[in-house]
């Protein structure tokens, strides 16, 4: 089995990896990069108007052959980890017929990004990962479900000409699925040849939170002391910190507020697990936007609006339970509109729950002005060093290959039997 890194070698986003022997060629992943060459924010405008041609001269597609919907396919099945967009973002330039295999959560939440986001992907063949395992030509795929902060994130062992692979995807041992992460110390797969292993903590400092419950506590002690309405910022589509945010609510007796486009992931998520609050569910409501009910009424359906309209609050209901309430604000857009319908927020707490490289100055500036409180209460979604050396002493892999870090020369201090590989290199499993 053959081995070679596209993208991620020396950087966080962007992964993609090739697996081949002589029958069959995989993918594993096939993200929209996070940086450019320059190690500077990746501008996704950039890919406006160019064909895969020019993106591939600009070294922003990469040259796989077989792969992309201008040629003929030679690239037998690509496999997503998890739904995050520096993993599948760009499918939009894959040959129709290629199947995409991923897990249900990741399907549904792709999905659901197409028609709330302007991140619409083209129509590809996904396959929702249904198997303990399978088959692509003499290629034999198992996912393992991890702790993550994306939801239903998978890792994968793939197994050929007699070797044994592990792709660790973005995991971490700290989140609300801490139970897969042991699962996997106590009964690891054995054999590893080869680990490809992220490293998206190393060289990023500690945390201030250990983890979930942790953040749980946090968010309960500030709406216990609350004295006007508390606002919330996460990645919708973060379900351990939704849960986390809700857990919270339930402690403080306060109210949890989720957008029309929060409720439709949590109702669409209910299918792949029970545990995942629900806008019916008691301390919850859900605020209306018309633009988000446009959207849902328009292309989900009306059904669907009237439903959560049963559980709608309104804008004289938030002034008066002000105190009591956590309003979930993703949006920096969204968010102006309500402090200005609310009237007074002074001395309001926003509780950012997301990484902080996303609070850019004016942001900062605009909630001074309003006496607006920041407050950082977040956790990585990746894993800790001491969980990744964890993890390496439980797989004992044959070889260490870093992926998905910017510091791939640190790994040679934090593990055994590292191999740096290069971008493109070919690498043999012998
Ligand atoms: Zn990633």
């Amino acid at each position: 089995m053959k081995l070679i890194i596209h993208r991620g070698t020396k950087e966080i986003g962007g992964s993609c990896v090739e697996l081949k022997t002589e029958k069959a060629r995989i993918l594993i992943d096939f993200g929209m990069p996070l940086v450019d060459a320059k190690k500077e924010k990746f501008d996704f405008k950039e890919l406006i108007g160019k064909s895969i041609e020019e993106l591939k001269e600009l070294n922003v597609l990469p040259n796989i052959k077989g792969l992309y919907n201008n040629e003929e396919k030679s690239i037998d099945a690509i496999l997503i980890s998890h739904s995050h967009m520096d993993h599948y973002r760009f499918l939009n330039y894959v040959h129709k017929d290629i199947p995409i295999y991923m897990s249900k959560g990741a399907d549904e939440l792709i999905k659901i990004s197409g028609i709330f986001t302007p991140n619409k992907l083209n129509k590809i063949n996904s396959k929702v990962i249904n198997k303990k395992y399978f088959n692509i030509g003499d290629i034999k795929v198992t996912p393992y479900l991890v702790d993550r902060s994306a939801f239903d994130a998978l890792a994968f062992l793939i197994e050929a000409d007699g070797k044994r692979l592990f792709y660790s995807g973005d995991f971490r041992g700290h989140g609300r699925k801490r139970a897969l992460f042991n699962q996997i110390l106590e009964n690891p797969p054995k054999d590893i040849d080869c680990l490809l292993i992220e490293g998206s903590m190393i060289g990023s400092g500690d945390q201030v939170y250990e983890n979930e419950v942790a953040i749980e506590k946090k968010i309960a002690d500030i709406l216990k002391s609350a004295n006007n309405i508390t606002f919330f910022f996460a990645s919708s589509q973060n379900i351990d910190r939704i849960v986390s945010a809700y857990k919270a609510c339930l402690r403080a007796n306060s109210t949890f507020v989720v957008d029309i486009y929060t409720a439709y992931i949590l109702d669409r998520l209910r299918k792949v697990s029970k545990h995942i609050p629900q806008f019916n569910w008691r301390n919850i409501r859900v605020k209306f936007y018309k633009d988000q009910a446009d959207t849902l009424a328009n292309q989900v359906s009306t059904q669907t609006l009237y439903y959560y309209n049963t559980k709608k609050i309104d804008i004289e209901e938030l002034k008066k339970k002000k105190d009591k309430i956590l309003m979930f604000s993703r949006d920096k857009s969204i968010f102006p509109r309500i402090v200005k319908e609310l009237d007074n927020v002074e001395g309001a707490k926003i509780i950012y729950s997301m990484w902080d490289g996303y609070l850019v100055p004016d942001f900062e500036e605009y909630c001074a002005k309003k006496g607006l409180i920041i407050e950082k209460v977040h956790t990585s979604g990746y894993a800790t060093i001491d969980d990744l050396k964890a993890f390496s002493d439980a797989l004992k892999p044959g070889v260490l290959i870093p992926i998905h870090t910017f510091e791939p020369e640190r790994y040679r201090s934090l593990f055994q039997n590292v191999k740096i590989l290069r971008d493109e290199e070919v690498f043999t499993l012998s």
